[in-house]
């Protein structure tokens, strides 16, 4: 009987086996996924295979920056095939405890869609959109179906392919993924130059013999910054002809002009950096005409123009690094004074964190209300509203996400949730 009972013993110990995290989420993803899709090879790990790990970490990070060593990385990537995938990732991930992170063209601003900020380790698993990139154009609804990992150069190839009368204003750069660009705002140009130039800059005297006439995607690849002779079709490759450098930027919008002195003093602070960049979007038109309320995005009426603030690197030295951001936040510092005030609004899509980073998962609603008052102004307050309906236990979270509310605001007060 002893003989027998150890024997059971020894034989349930070495049956015990331990699963890792990867592990457990490959066999959700396989309980919760249609198998006659095969997906073994969607899935990315820094044990099983590090190089194809790391190249697919980088395929799409845009900010070197954000790939230090010290940065966290993710535990997993998985490359969702098909759209169910994306539920199966968000059940496995949410039954497993572990956060998921978000990423469709990898060009936020601090790199949140790949790796983490957070002081304290966080475990989490990259979800990445770049293999969902179908679109579909509808000239006779002026409407296209896009999915988020597709970048805007797609979109916009599709558009002129189908139409030469068409266009679509949003990002400049070629590569942005429509996931987040959307998302956050997104601005792009079109081109009335000519009325406004003549109508605001009389004096200048610009006529149509000083511009060159092009199609609309023509003018992307040439507001791209590409060599005029680049073909369209390279756009499909949703990527930039520019190599990745290191990069730290700030935004502001201006809604009093800024007086002499204080352009001399931004002057003197600007070149002190040996890649100092200034980007200033003029506001007014249409912008003004849409109420603050109506979507998300605030900076509206009396906004004269938006200030993009960027410093860039190549070497990945700290001292660089360091040099560089002390020189942007100094800039930002001295702006202070000329821009935007209660709040100094920010655009979202140009994440910076320097304006303050949700501390873990219970993230605080006056905390985050710092950055989230600067990006939505009085939207914050609705966003978090909606937040708190929909995802009530704070399962998409990450350094700068909209805080849930500790209680809830239905027809018949409130009630607590945590
Ligand atoms: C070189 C460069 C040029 C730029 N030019 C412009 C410009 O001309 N105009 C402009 O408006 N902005 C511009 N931006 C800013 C850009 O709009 C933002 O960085 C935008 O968030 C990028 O989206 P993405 O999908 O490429 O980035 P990602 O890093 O993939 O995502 C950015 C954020 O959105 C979240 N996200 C991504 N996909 C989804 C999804 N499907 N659902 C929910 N959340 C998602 C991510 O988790 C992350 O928090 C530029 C950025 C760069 C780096």
């Amino acid at each position: 009987m002893n003989i027998l009972f150890s024997f059971i013993l020894l034989f349930s110990a070495s049956c015990v086996v331990s699963y890792t995290i990867q592990d457990q989420f490959y066999q959700c993803i396989t309980l919760h996924s249609d198998r006659s899709i095969p997906f073994s090879t969607a899935f990315f790990t820094p044990t099983s295979n590090a190089t194809s790990f790391n190249s697919v970490l980088k395929s799409t990070a845009q900010n070197l920056r954000c790939l230090t060593p010290s940065q966290q990385k993710p535990l997993l990537i998985f490359t969702a095939l098909i759209e169910s995938h994306i539920q199966a990732a968000v059940i496995c991930a949410k039954e497993l405890k572990v956060q998921l992170r978000v990423r469709s063209g990898g060009h936020d601003y601090e790199g949140i869609s790949y790796t983490s900020e957070m002081k304290r380790s966080v475990s989490f698993i990259l979800l990445d959109l770049a293999k969902l990139r179908a679109i579909k154009v509808d000239i006779e609804d002026n409407s296209a179906w896009v999915q988020a990992g597709a970048t805007i150069g797609e979109v916009y190839y599709r558009i002129a392919e189908k139409s030469k009368t068409h266009g679509y204003p949003a990002g400049l750069c070629t590569s942005l993924g429509i996931g987040g660009h959307i998302t956050g705002g997104a601005y792009g140009k079109t081109d009335r130059l000519l009325d406004v130039m003549n109508h605001s800059f009389p004096e200048l005297g610009l006529t149509q013999k000083d511009c060159i006439e092009m199609s609309w995607i023509q003018s992307v690849i040439y507001i791209a910054g590409y060599p005029s002779n680049i073909k369209p079709e390279f756009l499909l490759q949703g990527k930039s002809l520019f190599p990745t450098v290191n990069f730290k930027a700030k935004s502001d919008f201006l809604r009093v002009p800024v007086p002499v002195t204080g352009l001399q003093g931004m002057w003197e602070k600007f070149l002190q950096d040996d890649s100092p960049m200034m980007i200033w979007n003029p506001y007014g038109g249409m912008m003004g005409k849409i109420s603050e309320s109506s979507i998300p995005f605030p900076h509206r009426k009396g906004v004269i123009c938006k200030i993009q603030y960027l410093t860039a690197w190549t070497d990945g030295d700290k001292k660089t690094a360091d040099k560089h951001i002390n020189w942007i936040r100094g800039l930002y510092e001295y702006m202070g004074t000329f821009v935007s005030k209660f709040p100094r609004e920010a655009y979202v899509n140009y994440r910076d964190l320097d304006l303050g980073m949700n501390r873990n998962a219970n993230s605080n609603f006056l905390e985050a209300s710092v950055w989230g008052k600067k990006y939505y102004k009085n939207n914050y307050d609705r966003l978090v509203l909606v937040k708190t309906e929909v995802d009530p236990d704070n399962f998409f979270w990450h350094e700068q996400s909209l805080p849930i509310l500790p209680f809830k605001v239905g027809q018949d007060g409130k009630s607590l949730i945590h």
